[in-house]
């Protein structure tokens, strides 16, 4: 098992700086942020990539979200301590770790059998086992499990998903980027009643694509 080192420890307290001075503001984010360490969800040659903000490649032509991405979209979770909360994109894990360390009960889900496998393992070997991980295709959710009280995509939609919608409980946020190849904008969704959706935007971003079906 790698370690979580004191110039880890100090690489990642810059990079929350570094969050702060992008105008990050929320405190409960940030501090969940500065107690995950990063490093350990890239592959060991590329760790000093860890604490930097950008994405990065994981394996699997997949990324893990850039900090400032993570932040932003969990800040606009607003979570609170046992919201059943689904995210779609499992991806390296991390951005589901920061939800359980926020107080979430986390599902998620991904479609890449191969990535599935290795974070499922990461997952439980850094103590995050309640964090609930499923191998499935995002689009359909978990109607299992559902009604969540937040929803977050964090791969790149063309279009917003009902099925999610519909598995959102009354008063609950789905927060998902929607646009084309290049770039998406950050959606925030509130179900009000059944009937009756608010919508609002911010700003743009660069995921990895929504795709159908598992591989
Ligand atoms: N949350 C991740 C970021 C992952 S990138 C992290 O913290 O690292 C987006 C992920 O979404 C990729 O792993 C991709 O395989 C996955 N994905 C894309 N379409 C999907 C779908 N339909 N269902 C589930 N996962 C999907």
């Amino acid at each position: 098992m790698r370690r979580d080192t004191y110039k880890h420890q100090g690489l990642r307290m810059q990079l929350i700086e570094t969050l702060r001075l992008e105008g990050v503001r929320d405190e409960k984010v940030l501090e969940a942020m500065s107690k995950v360490p990063r490093h350990l969800f890239l592959e060991k040659a590329f760790e000093e990539w860890a604490y930097k903000n950008v994405a990065f490649p994981i394996g699997c032509d997949q990324t893990i979200s850039q900090p400032l991405t993570v932040a932003i979209q969990s800040g606009l979770l607003e979570v609170k301590k046992g919201d059943k909360i689904l995210e779609v994109g499992t991806g390296s894990g991390y951005q589901a770790c920061i939800l359980s360390l926020l107080g979430a009960k986390v599902y998620t889900i991904e479609r890449q059998s191969a990535l599935f496998e290795k974070t499922d393992n990461l997952l439980r070997e850094l103590g995050f086992g309640a964090i609930r991980t499923f191998l499935g295709d995002g689009y359909a959710g978990l109607p299992m499990f559902a009604p969540f009280d937040k929803i977050l995509v964090t791969a790149g939609a063309t279009m917003l998903p009902e099925t999610l919608l519909s598995q959102l409980a009354v008063g609950g946020y789905l927060v998902i980027p929607i646009g084309g190849d290049e770039s998406q904008t950050m959606w925030r969704y509130t179900k009000l009643t059944e009937g009756d959706i608010k919508s609002e935007a911010f700003g743009k971003f660069k995921f990895v694509p929504f795709l159908k079906g598992t591989q």
